[in-house]
């Protein structure tokens, strides 16, 4: 028989490529900055597809501090809410990095179940610009996420987005690892 562990990796967790603008859940993740006003990366993406209404909207929302979300309304894109959470700089991994990244997945899996959201994509936070490990990361994604699914079943369905082949491949590693 099954783990319940191998039944939610198995029946709630999927790891996908491509653009996480394209993708029809209830909510998909941005990798914010603390002003939440857009920037490069996944931001950008989500800020150019979804409209100039969801700057307008982020605008008076006081920007978000580093491993807080807050949510907004997705606008033109597909996903009806945007999770804008905040991710580390990596300056090395002795600045309280791992516990910033666990929150940011936290605070945003929280939001979504406050917000009756099954469906949430995330993208790989901190991971770019920010430069934090890859495969730190994601083990981090992927555990604090599968955490919290142990202890909330509302959620029906969590997309590691991967942008490139090598996070796809890390991702995938980090899975079969637990
Ligand atoms: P951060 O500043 O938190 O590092 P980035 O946006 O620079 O955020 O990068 C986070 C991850 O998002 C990286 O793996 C990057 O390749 C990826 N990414 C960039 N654009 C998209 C997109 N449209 N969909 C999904 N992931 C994306």
């Amino acid at each position: 028989m099954r783990s319940e562990m191998e039944s939610i990796i198995y029946n709630k967790i999927e790891i996908v490529r491509g653009d996480i603008t394209k993708l029809n859940v209830d909510a998909i993740v941005n990798a914010a900055n603390t002003s939440l006003l857009g920037g490069g990366g996944v931001d950008g993406a989500i800020h150019r597809a979804a409209g100039h209404e969801l700057l307008d909207y982020c605008r008076k929302l006081n920007g978000c501090r580093t491993g807080e979300s807050k949510i907004t309304p997705g606008y033109k894109l597909p996903a009806n809410f945007v999770i804008h959470t905040v991710g580390p700089v990596w300056r090395g991994g002795a600045q309280n990095e791992p516990m910033l990244l666990q929150s940011c997945y936290k605070t945003s899996l929280t939001l979504a179940v406050e917000n009756k959201i099954k469906t949430i994509a995330f993208p790989a936070i901190s991971t770019g610009i920010y430069s934090y490990p890859v495969y730190d990361a994601a083990k981090i994604a992927v555990r604090t996420t599968l955490d919290f699914l142990q202890n909330n079943s509302s959620i029906e369905k969590v997309i590691f987005v991967c942008f490139d082949e090598r996070t796809f491949h890390v991702y995938k590693e980090v899975i079969e690892e637990l």
